[in-house]
């Protein structure tokens, strides 16, 4: 079971199917850019140890072969000792048709329980804010890790801050909200959505944070350095069709 919800409210579905090409490429090319999750690591292995076929071809980016969509293929055929996986190399940092847009975090469980979580953590310090505003552009402008918003009016919003890179504090905070058994964590793929989440009850609070550019996306990769779970979330303006490739392929190319 996956840890965690995600709930997307922007539909795949519009987008047009298109055939793309793609390309065997070595496991150990290919660089990522975001930690795993060890649950969604295991269903990829079932589905493809069952099935036998490799049916969704990674999203690559030219520059310096970074994964962009398929972390956990390649994990999981790593795992399964493949030396290949099928992978659809895209021109990225200049190329407008592929667009980065990031996950956010949202909380179901008890607001005053989640503040307590997060002024135990030791790297980071609170900031009340009253002004939404102001708390989205701290986050944009990287002077924040993370941006706070609830749906208690008798409370300001929070914006978490400390001396660690920014995403290297996210690391941190997602960490402690994964281990802590009151809190349940989801991800969303917008500031609208999330806020419908809180105008329903479905969610005492949401995280604003800023998207990756991809230009970074590129050099933290290429040093080797991973962002936090679901930072990322790339677009793409078509679906890539289905592929069949077999397993076995990919085992012995
Ligand atoms: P990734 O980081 O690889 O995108 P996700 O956790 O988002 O990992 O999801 C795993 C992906 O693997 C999903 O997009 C799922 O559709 C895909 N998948 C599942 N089974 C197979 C398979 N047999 N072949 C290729 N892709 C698969």
């Amino acid at each position: 079971m996956p840890e965690f919800v995600e709930i997307r409210t922007e539909p795949e579905e519009a987008k047009p199917e298109l055939d793309v090409s793609f390309e065997l490429l070595d496991l150990d090319l290919l660089k990522p850019h975001e930690e795993l999750d060890p649950n969604e690591l295991e269903a990829f292995i079932e589905s493809v140890t069952s099935s036998g076929i490799f049916w969704k071809a990674a999203l690559v980016s030219k520059e310096g072969y970074v994964i962009l969509d398929g972390h956990h293929r390649w994990a999981g055929l790593k795992k399964l000792n493949a030396k290949v996986m099928p992978c659809i190399l895209l021109d990225y940092v200049n190329n407008p048709e592929v667009k980065v847009y990031t996950w956010y975090p949202f909380i179901v469980g008890s607001l005053n329980h989640l503040i307590d979580v997060l002024k135990n953590i030791k790297e980071i310090d609170i900031i009340y804010e009253s002004s939404k505003d102001i708390i989205i552009e701290k986050v944009e402008n990287m002077e924040a890790a993370f941006g706070l918003i609830h749906s208690d009016s008798n409370k300001d919003f929070i914006l978490i801050v400390g001396d660690e890179d920014p995403y290297d504090l996210q690391k941190i905070i997602i960490k402690h909200l994964i281990d802590d058994q009151r809190i349940q964590l989801g991800y969303i793929d917008t500031i609208k959505g999330a806020e419908e989440l809180l105008a329903q009850r479905k969610a005492v609070a949401y995280f604003v944070r800023r998207a990756p550019k991809k230009k970074e996306i590129v050099e933290r990769a290429s040093k080797g350095k991973v962002y936090p779970p679901k930072t990322t979330r790339h677009s793409l303006p078509f679906v890539p069709r289905k592929i069949h490739v077999p397993l076995d392929k990919l085992l012995n190319p």
